[in-house]
């Protein structure tokens, strides 16, 4: 049979490790990206540099594919839909104009009863003033948000005149919950009550930055289970195939809330390249390609540690123990906060 060649959209981190788990199971990737010097074309087959709305690279890069799936949610919803009329995305199109708004995101969660924080919708000053009930808060952009970006907390009615709602943009004002752990769900499903899923993994955020990973997670068995079913839902409900994760917050009462979904692999799932048979860019790929799925297995506990900005000069030159394993993500420029790399440390 001849080679599958994977697009895939976008060619940060986890587009080159998509392509790094592709290669293993020899399908061949070629990535669009709007950025030159995107780290994924050290990893990939072949490169498209392109903006995403150019309907001339969409129509080059579709031609090349046999099928599409994307690193990142932020991707302009024509694009995916135009694409999707050439070779088959996943996850489809729809789904991820769903998640790619904060608001759908929740609205979609709470219609099949899933708890979320309590939320509105903000459009001007005005809703932010009348809405001072879910103060302390933060305030989001509903697009393009990632690591932090787009937010701004307000604690109380006093710095209410400090804020500027843009007019051109929208927003959602979400109640600020008492967190005591954050945990997620990484979850492959292939088909109809098909999965394959990970244990909960317990992360640690600074300055709304994933800094730490780690399995197992550190809580009891009804927040597991009820993380778990909810996970099953959600990809069942979005009719999903493909890697999704599922982020979380637990409250200091350990009420259980869905964050946000990412309809994709994800950093807190790194891990899973270490501690698991199969991870969780290998069981991506396995899903949209339609392969066969393989009972995956944890082989070891471990945690993973974000290397921000210059941290990773640090490790680039460290010499490592035989259980600790670094992943350089050769971006091109080092800026403060960005991820960088990534130290995943097996237990002994
Ligand atoms: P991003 O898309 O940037 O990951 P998130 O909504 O996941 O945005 O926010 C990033 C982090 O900020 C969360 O993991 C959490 O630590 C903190 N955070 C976000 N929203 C809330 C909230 N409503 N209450 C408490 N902490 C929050
Ligand atoms: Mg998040």
């Amino acid at each position: 049979m001849a080679k599958l060649t994977l697009g895939i959209i976008g060619g940060g981190q986890l587009g080159s490790m998509l392509c790094i788990a592709a290669k293993k199971i020899g399908i061949n990737t070629i990535i669009f990206c709007d950025d030159e010097n995107a780290p994924g074309k050290n990893f990939c087959d072949e490169f498209i540099f392109g903006k995403y709305e150019s309907i001339s690279n969409i129509e080059e890069f579709s031609k090349k594919v046999d099928l599409v799936t994307y690193e990142f949610e932020n991707i302009p919803y024509e694009t995916l839909k135009y694409i999707n009329k050439i070779k088959k995305v996943l996850p489809k199109p729809k789904i991820n104009k769903i998640i790619q708004n904060r608001l759908t995101e929740k609205d979609f969660l709470n219609s099949c009863n899933i708890r979320t924080v309590n939320y509105v919708s903000i459009n001007s000053y005005k809703d932010l003033k009348s809405n001072s009930n879910l103060l302390p808060g933060i305030l989001k952009t509903c697009t393009m948000g990632y690591d932090g970006k787009g937010q701004i907390k307000i604690n109380s009615d006093n710095n209410l005149e400090d804020i500027v709602i843009n007019k051109d943009e929208k927003y959602i004002l979400e109640k600020i919950v008492n967190i005591k752990k954050e945990i997620s769900i990484i979850i492959t499903r292939y088909g109809q009550n098909k999965f394959e899923i990970y244990e909960p993994i317990e992360n640690l955020h600074e300055d709304q930055i994933l800094k730490y990973s780690k399995i197992p997670a550190n809580i009891g068995n009804e927040i597991l289970e009820k993380s778990t079913d909810w996970a099953k839902i959600i990809s069942e409900e979005l009719d999903y195939i493909g890697t999704l994760c599922v982020e979380y917050f637990i409250d200091k009462n350990d009420n259980l809330y869905v964050n946000e979904v990412a309809p994709r692999v994800h950093n807190s799932g790194h891990l899973t390249i270490n501690t698991h048979n199969v991870n969780q860019f290998e069981n991506h790929i396995r899903a949209i390609c339609g392969l066969e799925k393989i009972l995956t297995k944890k082989i070891c506990n471990g945690k993973m540690i974000n290397l921000l900005g210059e941290d990773i000069n640090v490790y680039r030159n460290k010499k490592f123990n035989s259980n600790e394993f670094f992943f350089d993500y050769l971006k091109k420029d080092i800026k403060p906060k960005r991820k960088m790399g990534h130290i995943t440390i097996l237990e002994k």
